[in-house]
């Protein structure tokens, strides 16, 4: 079994802490000019900001698969080690593909738990128990190259989320998926004890799965604070290539009339 963190210590530090974070790609302009974000322990924090602006950079910095040019970063207040893998960080990938490798969903769900020590009776009834609770209970046997978009993202998500991460980074999980799996999802990240940071331009997805957002453009974070205030300020969302999510606007009149 993983070993968890005592709860005292995971109750009074933060799980993410990023300090002057600087990262520039080789012969490129930076992307990330000093980024500063805390994350309390089973904090929900939405990432928003352009194409572009960085999002993604920052969480292959957290999860340890780029080196920062200067700054601090830390989860469950170990320093992040480039290139090491920390079993409480899950990382589900913003495509598919780059997660789902084994003959069969199944096997790809039960390969972590594998190498984490578990027997084969307990992942397999950890992937039933799990698959059940998700409503996939038929893709078990099936080869995940042959799902459809929706299906391999749920898929990756749960071949994160069955190993029992303390902190995970979610890159547009809620891209490709139908209303039901979307649905399925926002439900089962609402009601998750994870510590969440969720990068996504679905700003109606954060709205329901996210206390607290965060604008990330410029290389620096430019808004934090509550989502339906960040989201709900309009000129700070139309200067930054958004527009207000429409259950923000208020609606003198309903939709539609009885
Ligand atoms: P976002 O996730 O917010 O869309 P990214 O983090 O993917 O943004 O990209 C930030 C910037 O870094 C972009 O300008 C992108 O073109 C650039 N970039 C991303 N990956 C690489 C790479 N491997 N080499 C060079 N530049 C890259």
């Amino acid at each position: 079994m993983k070993p968890r963190k005592p709860e005292s210590s995971m109750q009074n530090d933060n799980h993410i802490s990023v300090k002057n974070l600087e990262f520039s790609f080789p012969l490129q302009e930076p992307v990330l000019k000093g980024v500063n974000l805390d994350v309390s322990p089973g904090e929900k924090v939405g990432i928003i900001g352009p194409n572009g602006s960085g999002k993604t950079t920052l969480f292959l910095l957290l999860a340890g698969m780029l080196a920062p040019d200067s700054g601090y970063l830390s989860v469950l207040d170990s320093p992040v080690k480039t290139g090491s893998f920390n079993s409480d960080l899950g990382f589900v990938f913003q495509n598919p593909d780059d997660q789902l490798f084994c003959p069969t969903v199944r096997d790809d769900l039960g390969f972590g738990l594998l190498n984490l020590g578990y027997s084969k009776e307990e992942t397999d009834s950890m992937i039933d128990a799990y698959l059940t609770r998700m409503g996939m209970s038929d893709l078990a046997g099936r080869p995940p190259h042959n799902l459809s978009g929706g299906e391999k993202r749920m898929i990756s998500i749960a071949g994160v989320i069955i190993m029992n991460p303390t902190v995970v980074l979610l890159d547009e999980p809620e891209s490709s998926l139908d209303s039901r799996a979307r649905r399925q999802l926002i439900e089962f990240l609402r009601n998750s004890s994870e510590t969440l940071l969720i990068a996504s331009h679905d700003l109606e997805f954060l709205l329901e799965t996210c206390d607290r957002t965060a604008l990330l453009d410029s290389g620096k974070i430019c808004a934090d604070g509550s989502s339906r205030k960040i989201m709900g300020d309009e000129p700070l969302m139309n200067s930054h290539g958004f527009e207000k999510p429409h259950s923000l606007v208020p609606h003198v009149e309903p939709h539609h009339r009885i």
